[in-house]
């Protein structure tokens, strides 16, 4: 841009299009597109790509097309592309009418493979799979050209006819694009561009046994579409010259191909093959597991897609490769549910108290608060009884000093109800296991404070055990132990760094009436135990709940370079 001041561009590629649009290239029009190959579900990896590309779109006033480049008919299916589709709107974008197939460009593009077989930039080549990957060279040496590289226009087109009309078996042909065995740039040594494969496509059913490859497919594609800006990740850098010269070859609209850094996540995998792995080999139980990096994974964990969103615009759009802590994105999590989320009580570990002057049989229903945070959300009921039950971890036998919260002799706040206190302790006499609590409350301290000014330093929550809803609570830590699951020793893989420990089934908590009746899907908060959402798995005599996130906010501690500081209870 001439003037600098004007820009609203907040990175490279921004800046590139707004220079391009005061320049009125394309007349000033910008259309991009997300490419999903239907092959597996979508992670957080693409979720960066999504915004881009779909934010690019809306800010420019131009056009986002949603297309799947489907060229493998073996790895590709329905049941990614409507997963693909799901998870997409769930980020919050919406492709509108644009939805295409790179499988509906087949006809097109077979046209273009002719029209370079016609100029003699396409052969037919006879040789193996193996033999033409010995005659690709390496790195650091030229390759060879295969004996069939100068076959005549006729032959060529006759036998790439012929191998659309299924006269060969799978392998024994391909066409290739013939550019330059000696090119320093391996993806120009003579690529195939068409193979056979006597495969039952998705889309186009059995009308093709001859399928384009991907690096054909992909940028005539954007072309047939006419985006202005094929916004990719880096690693196709160098497939750039092979998309330009296939363009500049068949004389057709060329998009302006712009690279940008992956998005990686500490302690996950952002690959859709890797993920089919730990799938298929039932490290995890599902492509929604709660643990994995996909969009359905981390809906079904209750992150909300604003949370991925403010991600990805904080981790930017840049040139270099880096991964990003997990612990950012968690940040964002608890930054915006700690505004939305509805507070509830639920007890993960239950321990037994029974407050002895209380009336048996009675229940109070007492006031609590849905979200300090915001007034509008209101109050809500929770039955208070005789007998609870409180976390295990919130009473100490022998209690320090500095512990705030239950031992015998002393005084804590059940939030929302009353003063208590420990009087006793009922062990079991083999095991000499906690049993029980006995306690007394004072009723004089409705809702919580005492009338006469005194104080206690502990609040806890609690759950009634008439009233309280047995559940299952899922916890979850990171997946892979290791904070770059992909480095691995010799002999090992990736699956090495899965961390054993990664899921915690509570198969006895307890939790308040109200939550029965939260929004599978929307988080809330469980106090002092984090954020929350109803698992699918629920069914109406037993609720499941995922962590989403505890409520220890780790990001912060990593920008300050502490230590590990004290928790606050
Ligand atoms: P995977 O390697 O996980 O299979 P992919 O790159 O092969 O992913 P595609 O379906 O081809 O998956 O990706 C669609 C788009 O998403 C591409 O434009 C790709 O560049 C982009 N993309 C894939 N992974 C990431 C990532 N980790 N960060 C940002 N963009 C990504
Ligand atoms: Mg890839």
């Amino acid at each position: 841009m001439s003037n600098l001041e004007e820009t609203t561009a907040t990175h490279f590629i921004h800046a590139i299009i707004e220079e391009d649009i005061a320049n009125n290239k394309n007349d000033g029009r910008v259309g991009t597109r997300f490419p999903p190959e239907p092959n597996g579900y979508l992670h957080i990896g693409h979720a960066k790509s999504i915004c881009l590309n779909f934010g690019t779109a809306e800010k420019y006033n131009g056009t986002c097309n949603l297309r799947f480049d489907d060229t493998n008919p073996e790895t590709e299916g329905v049941e990614y592309v409507e997963a693909i589709q799901r998870d997409i709107k769930w980020l919050g974008f919406d492709w509108g009418d644009r939805l295409f197939f790179a499988s509906d460009y087949f006809d097109q593009l077979f046209d273009y493979a002719v029209q370079l077989i016609k100029s003699g930039n396409a052969y037919v080549d006879s040789l193996t799979a193996e033999e033409i990957r010995e005659h690709r060279g390496t790195v650091t040496s030229a390759g060879r050209n295969s004996p069939y590289r100068d076959r005549s226009v006729d032959e060529n087109l006759d036998l790439f006819n012929r191998m659309k009309n299924g006269e060969f078996d799978d392998g024994t042909h391909v066409l290739r694009a013939k550019i330059d065995m000696a090119s320093p740039n391996m993806n120009l040594r003579d690529p195939a561009i068409y193979r056979i494969r006597k495969a039952h496509h998705h889309r186009s059913g059995d009308k093709w046994c001859i399928y384009p490859l991907y690096d054909f497919t992909h940028g005539f594609s954007d072309s047939i579409e006419g985006i202005t800006h094929s916004l990719c990740t880096l690693e196709f850098e160098n497939h750039r010259p092979l998309y330009d010269w296939f363009l500049k070859e068949v004389d057709v609209f060329h998009p302006q191909q712009i690279e940008f850094a992956r998005l990686e996540l500490s302690h996950t995998i952002t690959s859709k093959r890797k993920t089919k792995r730990l799938v298929e080999e039932n490290h995890v139980r599902g492509w929604d597991d709660p643990r994995l990096s996909t969009l359905s994974g981390l809906r079904r964990r209750g992150v909300p897609p604003e949370a991925i969103r403010t991600l990805c615009e904080r981790v930017g759009v840049a040139k270099f490769n880096s991964i990003i802590e997990l612990a950012l994105l968690e940040y964002c999590i608890r930054d915006y549910l700690n505004k939305k989320a509805n507070r509830y009580m639920g007890v993960l570990r239950p321990l037994k108290v029974v407050i002895e002057n209380y009336p048996e049989g009675e229940v109070e229903e007492l006031e609590a608060v849905n979200n300090p945070e915001d007034p509008e959300a209101g109050t809500r009921k929770v039955p208070f009884s005789r007998e609870l039950y409180i976390e295990q971890e919130d009473f100490m036998e022998d209690p320090p000093k500095k512990f705030f919260r239950l031992g015998v002799g002393r005084e804590v706040r059940l939030r929302y109800a009353y003063f208590v206190t420990c009087v006793g302790v009922v062990k079991d006499e083999a095991t000499g296991e906690i049993k029980e609590l006995r306690c007394t409350y004072d009723p004089e301290t409705r809702g919580g404070n005492a009338p006469d000014g005194r104080r206690v330093k502990g609040t806890i929550h609690w759950v009634s055990a008439e009233k309280g809803v047995p559940s299952e609570i899922r916890l979850y830590d990171t997946l892979f132990a290791k904070s770059d699951p992909s480095k691995v020793e010799e002999g090992e893989d990736f699956t090495a760094n899965l961390n054993p420990n990664s899921l915690t089934v509570l198969e006895s908590s307890l939790v308040e009436p109200a939550a029965k009746d939260v929004e599978p899907g929307v988080p809330f908060q469980f106090e002092r135990q984090g954020y929350f959402c109803m698992d699918p798995d629920t069914t109406p005599d037993r609720l499941v709940f995922n962590r989403t996130v505890t409520l220890r906010d780790s990001w912060a501690k990593i920008q300050k370079k502490e230590g590990p500081q004290k928790k606050k209870k």
